[in-house]
């Protein structure tokens, strides 16, 4: 059994960050990445923590917005105003999910399509739709996408099973995944809830994508022996004998699953280490379209 690790292929993309960020410096450019987060959810927090972070150690120019819980949609609306009419800002992106008497869509629709890195605006998901690669399409699913290239594993032919139907992961993915680029060609079932007989779904796949967001759920049962299993799911559970008295799991029971499969992604450690990578490179294409480089 292959272990796919998050790390390694990250850093492959930070790598070609870092390549093409010289190269736009210069030129005297400066990639600029916005990140918007509204209330006080500790892991949104700590999600928009980890992206000023690596900004910073890309040398990325990078601001942080932050507003209370109780911001109206208008007092939003023009934050984003704002950072589109922003010339030093080349990314936008606003940290989901948002308080509740917030409306989520009408704020992605406000974000400036070519800033629109985090790609859930009509236009990028319809241009992920249509095969046109000046779109950005979501973090989250590019990164499964590109640690399956990576690893070598071909997704050509393959029967792929996605659990979830998430715009920003299952949905996006099976669009990815059913395109005809590199880590495409595959012939994409989606699953959810309301699927009928789950587990012979998911055992015809040739890789199982997991985005469900219940711990462990995807258990042997499911899985054909000799497949391949990407764990989206970010979960945290209970744990007394961890340190800080929980842990993160993925949507899939790893113990249980890995010694039926040929590779697998780790969690902590795994997809989750793609997104923010997924995120600075599509930050730098919007900066490299804008200046037509
Ligand atoms: P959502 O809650 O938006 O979607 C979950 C999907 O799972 C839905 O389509 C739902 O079906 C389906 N589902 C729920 N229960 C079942 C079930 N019993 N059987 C089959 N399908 C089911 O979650 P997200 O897509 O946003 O996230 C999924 C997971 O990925 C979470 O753990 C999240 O934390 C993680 N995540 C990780 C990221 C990373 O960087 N690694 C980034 C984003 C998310 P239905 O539509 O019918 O309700």
């Amino acid at each position: 059994m292959k272990l796919i690790e998050g790390a390694p292929i990250a850093e492959a993309v930070y790598q070609e960050c870092l390549a093409s960020f010289e190269e736009l410096k210069a030129a005297g450019h400066l990639p600029g990445l916005a990140v918007v987060l509204v209330g006080d959810d500790p892991a949104s927090r700590a999600y928009v923590g980890s992206k000023e972070r690596k900004c910073q150690e890309l040398g990325m120019h990078s601001v942080k917005i932050e507003k209370s819980a109780d911001t109206t949609q208008e007092e939003l609306h023009a934050v984003i105003d704002e950072l589109n009419a922003d010339e030093s800002i080349h990314g936008i992106l606003v940290q989901l999910p948002l308080p509740k008497h917030l409306n989520e869509d009408e704020v992605i629709l406000r974000i400036d399509p070519a800033k629109d890195v985090d790609g859930l605006h009509p236009i990028n998901l319809g241009k992920l739709a249509m095969d046109d690669p000046t779109g950005f399409a979501p973090c989250t699913p590019s990164g499964c996408q590109r640690m399956l290239i990576e690893s070598g594993i071909e997704t050509s032919g393959q029967n792929v099973v996605i659990v979830g139907r998430s715009l920003l992961v299952g949905k996006s993915l099976a669009l990815l995944m059913m395109g005809k680029g590199a880590g495409g060609n595959a012939t994409v079932t989606v699953a959810h809830s309301r699927t009928r007989d789950l587990k012979a779904v998911t055992s015809e796949a040739d890789i199982l994508v997991a985005a469900i967001g219940i711990p462990k759920f995807i258990g042997p049962d499911h899985v054909k022996e000799g497949a391949v299993v990407i764990d989206v799911g970010i979960n945290r559970i209970e744990d007394p004998t961890a340190k800080r008295g929980s842990r993160l799991v993925g949507d899939v029971d790893f113990e249980a699953v890995a010694e039926k499969c040929s590779a697998i992604t780790p969690v902590p450690g795994g997809v989750g280490k793609m997104t923010i990578a997924m995120l600075m490179a599509n930050t730098i294409r919007a900066c490299r379209m804008k200046v037509g480089m």
